[in-house]
């Protein structure tokens, strides 16, 4: 089977892995401070915490925007379900925003009309690698009074307006699972320019005590203040050595998707049954997925024709994703229903991810468009 996703481990990465194990810090250490400033340089922030996964960054992101229980925040139904997940975990309410249907991004034009006086924030998601129109959203989010929050778990590497991802929103979170663009196993970052919020976040990665252990040694002191309630959410200094090797990949890798998705766009170019996502203008696209829609949507050549009929000859597609509002949780406890985000309902019905990552090879690309061709007859 052809994966949809594949992490890439290489002997720097082992290796960098190996030196780690044999020095003094295990966690805590020189390795989660090295990864944390050499990340931040790659995205352009002035500051970057490191967490132990991306739903981390996502849960210590919004505890730094204040967000707590009453608020509300305005999340894209078209997203992993963490996005909303972690406003539930602080007694938030996620309310969820319909998308463009040919991009999938959140539709800024339906924004406003959902902020109420308990928003408190609105978070863009950069699905499939590609950064959502921050312009737009940033000029709502300071007409209300909002944090602008990023869940870029898909687009490490992207730029908007020729602007890092990363350094766009108030704070920007990070994935390191191994399907996306680097891994550090499970693992995470929030990136962002304010030292309020990272203060905060540090605190609260950290059981919502005021220093850690390192600084305790450093300034010879077994004292520690936990002035609210945290987490243990931190990263091991092993992760982060595995992180380092991989950042520094990441330019490479980053070409590679690009290339792989030309590929495909060309491909898909004479075929009438599948269309690829809308490219939007002024951003550079980070792949983390490649998004296909299918024409029908029920019978020969709908996507659950054609899923089944990929996967039979190896070719591992996945559905990236059912939207959140639809999943039994929010129906249940958030009342959420069919017919609130009409775009995302329809369109992903339609959608396939194909395979997409930077060691696929050009027979590997072959043979899923020969069988593409082949299963659509
Ligand atoms: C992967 C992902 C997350 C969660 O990251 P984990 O590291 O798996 O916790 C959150 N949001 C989006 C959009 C993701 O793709």
């Amino acid at each position: 089977m052809i994966p949809y996703g594949r992490q890439s481990i290489e002997d720097d990465d082992i290796e960098a892995v190996v030196r780690c194990l044999k020095s003094p810090w295990l966690t805590t250490g020189p390795e989660v401070a090295s990864f944390e400033d050499e990340f931040k340089a790659f995205v352009g922030s002035k500051f970057a915490v490191a967490v132990n996964s991306g739903t981390a960054a996502l849960h210590c992101a919004y505890y730094a925007a204040g967000i707590g229980p009453g608020d509300e925040v305005i999340v894209p139904t078209v997203t992993f379900a963490a996005t909303a997940n972690a406003a539930v975990f602080l007694g938030a309410t996620p309310v969820f925003c319909d998308v463009q249907p040919g991009t999938l991004l959140i539709d800024p034009l339906k924004v406003e009309a959902l902020v109420s006086p308990k928003t408190k924030a609105i978070v863009a998601v950069d699905y499939a690698g590609q950064p959502c129109d921050y312009d737009a959203l940033r000029a709502i989010a300071d007409r209300q009074g909002l944090a602008l929050i990023a869940d870029s778990c898909h687009s490490i590497g992207a730029t908007y307006k020729g602007r890092s991802i990363g350094s766009v929103a108030d704070l920007t979170a990070f994935s390191f699972h191994p399907v996306k663009h680097l891994t550090t196993g499970e693992g995470g970052m929030i990136t962002t320019h304010s030292e309020r919020y990272n203060a905060k976040m540090r605190q609260f990665r950290n059981h919502g005590i005021t220093s850690d252990h390192r600084e305790r040694e450093t300034k010879n002191t077994w004292r520690y203040e936990m002035v609210d309630i945290g987490f243990n959410y931190r990263l091991t200094d092993i992760q982060c050595a595995l992180g380092r090797t991989q950042l520094r990949k990441q330019k490479k890798w980053l070409l590679k998707r690009r290339e792989i998705a030309k590929k495909y766009d060309e491909f898909f170019k004479s075929n009438k049954q599948l269309t690829p996502l809308v490219l939007t203008a002024h951003v550079e696209h980070a792949y983390h997925l490649y998004v296909v829609k299918c024409s029908r949507l029920v019978g020969e050549n709908s996507r659950d024709d054609l899923f089944q009929k990929l996967r039979a000859e190896g070719i591992g597609v996945n559905v990236h994703y059912i939207p959140v509002h639809l999943h039994p949780f929010y129906k249940n406890q958030f009342k959420t229903k069919e017919g609130m985000c009409p775009v995302a309902e329809e369109e992903c019905q339609k959608i396939l991810s194909l395979p997409m990552y930077p060691t696929i090879t050009d027979n590997e690309i072959s043979t899923i468009q020969a069988t593409i061709g082949k299963v659509i007859g």
